[in-house]
């Protein structure tokens, strides 16, 4: 079976297809491995907010520091809407070290001072 996408790596948007896990059609190989990847195993950076408390903001950005499983993604966001963190934190601060049983970690994208 064949697989045809774009890839999403950059801006040229390259049709690559996938046959038993090898890419054709790409044009570098950073596209390739994303191809290759895409068609076996996909994964996405989550990014979301969650509450903060006592903080200058109500919502504190997040990402995970590596890429989940792309079926995942509702079990970590479901996880991510539970959690709340307290003013200060800093950036790059783990909020929760296992999102959703993933083994990935939870880190804020911003600082965030508490409320004056
Ligand atoms: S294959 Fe390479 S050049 Fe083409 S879209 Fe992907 S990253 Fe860009």
């Amino acid at each position: 079976m064949t697989r045809t996408m774009t890839c999403i790596v950059c801006p040229l948007g390259c049709q690559i297809s996938v046959t038993a896990g090898e890419a054709s059609g790409y044009t570098c190989l950073r596209g390739k491995a994303w191809a290759e990847q895409e068609a076996t195993r996909p994964v996405r950076t989550l990014t979301t907010t969650v509450m903060l408390l006592g903080g200058e903001y109500p919502l504190l950005p997040v990402r995970t520091q590596q890429p989940v499983p792309k079926g995942k993604l509702m079990d970590c966001m479901d996880h991510a809407n539970s959690l709340r963190v307290e003013a200060p934190v800093k950036a790059g601060q783990v909020i929760c070290p296992d999102l959703a049983g993933t083994g990935v970690s939870l880190i804020a994208a911003r600082t965030a001072n508490k409320r004056p």
